[in-house]
């Protein structure tokens, strides 16, 4: 059994991929062809924005936004404290300072009052300027960005949605990825909609930051004249190869994936919410699944769960096993010495276990099994 199982995927989808994939061989297209464009249109209608610009990463996507933004030193950049590193390295790496919020006890997502305290704070001390929230959509469900824009309006702060584990997700029917003021997702193989390979894409309605990102990731290149730049930028393309292979794999999350991993979640409810904390997705919410994390009552427990599973061959991971704050190079920088009681809490006893939308029936009855057999 694998913990994301990519290789089913190609094999459903297999004739499609290799047709696509030796067309991009044929032509020679390799870098922004036809199939960029496309993918990018496609994006950009499922998401329900204006414009979609693919790049290089889920980190450049976050990278080349906060460029746009001019995000830089002496801007106060607020995000949760429960994420992937590159969340908050890429406010670093601009030269920003990072502002960690605590999470929700039961979304783990950021917890919205804790940001308003952490605004205000930054404002009481006087050093920063508060400028940019990054919101996560932690294991595929959306923040809570009714209260979130609230609070970034009363301030006069923009989002940025990292929505690497997000995509696919909704509230009322409206798109993760479309709530920021500019979105990010990544094309990582084990997120949501993954390519094979490295690969990401940005979000915005914004015409002037479309333009201004298109020119980012090829350098900062001027619209008519490819050899004058008109700004700094970095070199962060999607290969023409990945969106080849995005497109049949976005029809298939679209067409029935999405859907199938939701049914996987639910199986796994059902079997398992009397017996651990299973997780928790808000009214009017659809989340896609990036991760099905359950928590255990102490990390005693959640230790020995996972070396009970893993001798009945069933692979599970402790996503995250540290909350930001406890990171040796965010230590190292002096950021994150406030408290984080509901990290501290969750990162000891959450446990991740296989999601994707081709387990089957049996594989998730017997995992959850397991997990019944070790809890008595
Ligand atoms: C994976 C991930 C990223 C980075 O994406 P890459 O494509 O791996 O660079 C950023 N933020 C979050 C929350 C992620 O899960």
């Amino acid at each position: 059994m694998q913990f994301r199982d990519l290789r089913t995927q190609y094999n459903v989808l297999k004739d499609e991929i290799d047709k696509e994939i030796k067309s991009v061989l044929e032509n020679s297209n390799y870098i922004l062809g036809e199939q960029v464009i496309e993918l990018e249109k496609k994006l950009a209608e499922y998401v329900g924005v204006k414009h979609c610009i693919t790049c290089a990463s889920g980190t450049d996507a976050l990278i080349l936004s906060l460029m746009a933004l001019q995000i830089g030193e002496g801007d106060a950049v607020f995000v949760p404290n429960f994420t992937y590193i590159a969340t908050v390295s890429s406010e670093i790496i601009r030269g920003a300072t990072p502002i960690l919020v605590d999470i929700d006890k039961d979304t783990y997502n950021m917890s919205y009052k804790g940001l308003d305290e952490a605004i205000k704070k930054v404002l009481s001390e006087g050093k920063l300027k508060p400028k940019l929230v990054i919101t996560v959509d932690l294991f595929g469900q959306c923040a809570e960005y009714g209260k979130i824009r609230e609070i970034t309006d009363k301030y006069g702060l923009k989002i940025l949605e990292d929505g690497a584990q997000g995509f696919g997700g909704s509230i009322k029917g409206k798109k993760a990825c479309s709530f920021g003021d500019i979105g990010v997702t990544s094309f990582f193989p084990a997120k949501p909609l993954g390519c094979y390979g490295d690969g990401g894409a940005i979000f915005t309605n914004d015409d002037s930051v479309d333009m201004v990102l298109r020119s980012l990731r090829s350098h900062g290149k001027s619209v008519n004249d490819k050899y004058d730049n008109q700004e700094i930028g970095i070199n962060s393309r999607l290969d023409t190869i990945q969106a080849a292979i995005l497109i049949p794999k976005l029809k298939a999350f679209v067409d029935y994936e999405l859907d199938a991993v939701n049914r996987v979640s639910k199986h796994y409810t059902e079997l398992l919410n009397n017996i651990v904390k299973t997780p928790i997705v808000l009214d009017e919410y659809v989340s896609s699944w990036a991760q099905y994390t359950i928590l255990l009552k102490d990390e005693k427990q959640r230790d020995g769960l996972k070396e009970f599973l893993k001798s009945k061959g069933i692979p599970t991971m402790v996503y995250y096993p540290r909350g930001i704050h406890q990171q040796s190079a965010i230590i190292k920088m002096g950021y994150g010495k406030e408290n984080f009681p509901v990290t501290e809490y969750v990162v000891k006893r959450c446990l991740s276990l296989p999601i994707h939308p081709y387990l089957k029936e049996d594989e998730i009855e017997f995992i959850a099994q397991n997990i019944i057999n070790y809890m008595n």
